[in-house]
């Protein structure tokens, strides 16, 4: 099963990712993921995006491919993959349906969370961090016991300072520039899923594998 996930931040992109690739056993293939990789182990792919970073450059997209493809050609992949951060342009999305239509392959499922901005600013605003061990709480959904004190650790909760208002809107707009486009692809395609991310997480997952199948 070959699948993208799309989902603005702060939609919980992340968890579904890993309760779908944990039930389903594919490889979770973020394009952070490899990148970091790349650049760690100094592979020619990793030194020439390197090489655009360094100059405060956009990686292009047909270096972003490579490398993405360049991971997609490893053995673990051969039953499916979950694809995360990839495509991001249409582009992107182009270049993938010729390297997998070469292969006399296809993508089985694109699926999309959607959650209404105003609840992702909601949540945001709201999210307090534990300084000391990264435990994350909500102002109003998911509150420490003791208001400012981690449950776990009794360490204190502090606020991101990007999760304001303006920050977070601004965040999501650039999101849902981007990837409008991407959407509209693949809906004419016929592979784009909507999931409603708004409901809880583990309601989110069953409606995902209501589609994916047991
Ligand atoms: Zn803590």
């Amino acid at each position: 099963m070959k699948l993208v996930l799309l989902g603005p931040p702060g939609a919980g992109k992340g968890t579904q990712a890993a309760s779908i690739v944990e039930k389903y056993n594919l490889p979770h293939i973020s394009t952070g993921d490899i990148f970091r990789k790349n650049l760690k182990e100094g592979t020619e792919l990793g030194l020439k995006a390197k090489s655009f970073m360094d100059r405060g450059e956009l990686v292009p997209d047909s270096l972003v491919v490579e490398i993405v493809v360049d991971r997609l050609s490893e053995g673990d992949t051969a039953n499916g993959y979950l694809l995360d951060g990839f495509p991001r342009t249409v582009v992107q999305a182009e270049y993938l349906n010729d390297f997998l239509e070469k292969n006399d392959d296809h993508l089985d499922y694109v699926l999309n969370i959607k959650v209404d901005p105003n609840v992702l600013v909601e949540r945001a605003v709201g999210r307090r961090i534990c300084k000391d061990c990264g435990a994350t709480y909500h102002v109003d959904f998911n509150p420490s016991q003791v208001e400012g004190v981690c449950d776990k650790c009794g360490g204190e909760l502090y606020q991101r300072s990007d999760d304001n208002e303006e920050t977070v809107t601004n965040r999501i707009k650039v999101y849902t520039d981007e990837t409008s486009p991407l959407i509209e692809y693949y809906n004419d395609k016929k592979l784009l899923v909507d999931i409603n991310g708004q409901k809880d997480i583990s309601d989110v997952f069953t409606d995902i594998v209501d589609i994916l199948g047991e």
